[in-house]
């Protein structure tokens, strides 16, 4: 099952002041934009990214959409809403069972709300994120008097993501090309003549329209106001790990195979870097550690590929609210030199945890001859990861 995420950012709209479009405001120290693309990052669910980028702006894509876990690509945004979803939508409908679109203006969309959104597509054909109307609903005319008041039982307000099979959106998208301007691709669904099924939204999946959605937002990822310094919102975590060296084993680190006449004893690949920044990242999100996600008591995790089990460990800091800002990581080796493979390690790394490369630090050092490290009986790693709340 191949899902492709559609991120609508073609608006123009810059009602919060400066010239901004909303979407590349910052929230809480991340654009809107870059909020709303790592959730679908971090998704399992996903397997690559389109964004929508307003007219104008394609040529000057921002460094976060570059270097992210999974493939990201942008096209230029039309006219209306339905003219940037058609124009991504060219690009993924060759290869997409299931085609999930969220508007960037929502950054605070969850991975399990992604996740619900998904499989009730791929279950009934097409599915979006709904609240119930809690407020009581009045129909007005055209001089504010009230027509109507509506059944508030029957009332949903319909948020993104809204994902649909892929033959679904085409005959959609198909009906917009003739119709006029639609608020959102379940409309057109609908009027094609299909069911689209309900899924319970979230109060925190808010759109961001004014300055006043901005603070409520950041109210809600527990910013401190812009006045007071970020420091409430960030945390660090330490990891370490050693495994001994012995013959008959591949050296992993930081997912790169190295060339050595040892490897690294243990139940998975024994790749220390990975275990060393797994229970970094796990610990500064305070999210347990690897023996206990990853127990090595169980048989599913024996020759695990530790960079692979780095990745989960980021989604379970994402999904505890966090991510993860950088990682620093010392490998204490008499031998192989690691130099040669620093630059390797760093991608991976970067690439499991969704970050750029830039914010990956690995550096070898020896320990001058001196314990079982030193004399050359095993290979042990040190990691730092800051961690903010997201
Ligand atoms: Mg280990």
């Amino acid at each position: 099952m191949h899902v492709s995420a559609i991120i609508a950012a073609g608006g123009r709209g810059a009602r919060l002041g400066g010239d901004r479009p909303k979407q590349f405001l910052s929230l809480g120290g991340r654009p809107v934009l870059q909020r709303s693309v790592d959730a679908f990052v971090l998704s399992d669910r996903i397997a690559d990214v389109v964004v929508a980028l307003p007219r104008g702006l394609v040529d000057q894509v921002p460094d976060y959409l570059r270097g992210c876990a999974k493939p990201v690509e942008v096209v230029e945004g039309g006219k209306r809403r339905q003219d940037s979803v058609a124009n991504a939508f060219a690009l993924v409908a060759g290869r997409a069972d299931v085609v999930v679109i969220h508007d960037a203006a929502r950054p605070l969309v969850s991975i399990d709300l992604i996740r619900r959104t998904v499989d009730a597509a791929v279950e009934c054909g097409a599915a979006i994120a709904a609240l119930p109307a809690t407020d009581t609903v009045k129909r007005g005319d055209a001089s504010r008097i009230i027509v109507d008041t509506l059944p508030r039982g029957e009332i949903f307000l319909a948020q993104t993501p809204q994902a649909f099979r892929v033959g679904v959106l085409h005959d959609a998208l198909a009906l917009a090309s003739r119709s006029a301007d639609a608020t959102d691709e379940a409309a057109l669904a609908e009027q094609a003549g299909y069911r689209v099924r309900l899924i319970d939204g979230d109060q925190r999946n808010l759109k961001i329209t004014d300055a006043d959605d901005l603070e409520v937002a950041e109210r809600l990822i527990g910013a401190p106001a812009r006045s007071h310094a970020d420091v409430t919102t960030l945390r660090i975590g330490n990891g370490y790990d050693l495994h001994r060296l012995v013959a008959g084993r591949r050296l992993v680190l930081g997912g790169v195979i190295i060339p050595f006449e040892k490897g690294l004893d243990g139940h998975s690949d024994s790749d220390a870097v990975c275990h060393a920044v797994t229970d970094a990242i796990l610990g500064g999100a305070a999210a347990g550690d690897i023996g206990r996600h990853f127990p090595d008591t169980d048989a599913a995790w024996k020759d695990a590929d530790s960079l692979a089990l780095l990745g989960r460990a980021a989604r379970i800091v994402a999904e505890t609210g966090f991510f993860v800002v950088n990682v620093d990581v010392v490998v204490i080796a008499e031998r192989p030199k690691l130099e040669p493979y620093v630059d390797a390690m760093r991608a991976n790394l970067a690439r499991a945890l969704g970050v750029e490369v830039d914010r990956v630090s690995v550096k070898g050092k020896t320990n001058e001859g001196v314990d079982s490290t030193g004399a050359g009986a095993s290979i042990a790693a040190h990691a730092v990861a800051l961690v903010s709340r997201s």
